[in-house]
């Protein structure tokens, strides 16, 4: 059977003030139980193009649809649709405790806890206070815990350790093998290609490759000629 895509989008532009758009006529498709990864250097668009896809950011031109329908509408509100969004900074409070702040994302706690066990010990404890790979359990554990049909995450591997990395990755690899659509902005090549199914590579704000991650894997020179050094 064809799969159904949750969260599309054609000609999507996007940009900040004045300037010229910082992504430019991006067509994507991300359909349940796949993770599609976004790559590209700095500066190349990928976290404006989650933003314009979320609807934290309105696109200048081009159409994104959520199951099958035109929205232009707000971030909250296509997050009680059923799209969550884990952005760069977390968004984790720091001053309120851990079990705060999956109550803040009206996440449900045993269900976090499931996802992340290692939690349970820190539920009462300061967010601040926690590691880096700790905070980003718990926005992931959020995000997760609503049940969304779609996730969109910027960076969750941004400097952690390795090991935590793929944790993080695995849980995400996990809940999309359970049916959740997920778009991946990564900066770690390697990691993100074990995981992904499908790569789009962004370069000064364009599709320079896309490709399933397989033939990534297979012949990671497709991505070094669209784009960078994999080092
Ligand atoms: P990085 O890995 O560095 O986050 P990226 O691929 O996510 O890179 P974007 O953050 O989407 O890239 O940035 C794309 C372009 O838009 C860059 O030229 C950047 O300088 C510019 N840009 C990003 N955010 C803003 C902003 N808030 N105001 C103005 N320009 C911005």
């Amino acid at each position: 059977s064809v799969p159904v895509p949750v969260l599309t989008a054609r000609g999507l532009s996007a940009g900040y003030g004045e300037g010229g758009p910082a992504v430019r006529d991006l067509d994507l498709d991300l359909c349940p139980g796949e993770i599609v990864t976004l790559l590209g250097p700095n500066g190349a668009g990928k976290t404006t193009t989650l933003l314009a896809l979320s609807g934290a950011l309105r696109p200048r031109t081009g159409v994104v649809r959520w199951a099958g329908r035109v929205t232009t509408a707000p971030l909250h509100q296509r997050a009680r649709a059923g799209l969550a969004l884990v952005p760069e900074d977390r968004s984790v409070i720091m001053e309120l405790t851990v079990r705060e702040n999956l109550r803040l994302g009206a996440a449900d706690t045993d269900l976090a806890l499931e996802t992340f066990p290692e939690l349970a010990g820190h539920l009462d404890r300061r967010a601040g206070l926690l590691s880096g790979g700790q905070q980003q359990m718990v926005a992931l554990a959020r995000a997760l815990a609503r049940r969304p049909a779609a996730l969109l995450a910027d960076e969750l591997s941004l400097g952690l350790a390795p090991r935590i990395a793929e944790r993080l990755l695995g849980v995400v690899r996990a809940a999309a093998d359970g049916g959740l659509a997920v778009l991946l902005v990564e900066q770690h090549v390697r990691s993100a290609l074990a995981v992904a199914d499908r790569v789009i590579v962004l370069r000064h704000g364009q599709v320079a490759w896309s490709g399933p991650a397989e033939q990534a894997r297979a012949d990671p020179d497709v991505l070094v000629g669209a784009y960078l050094p994999l080092a």
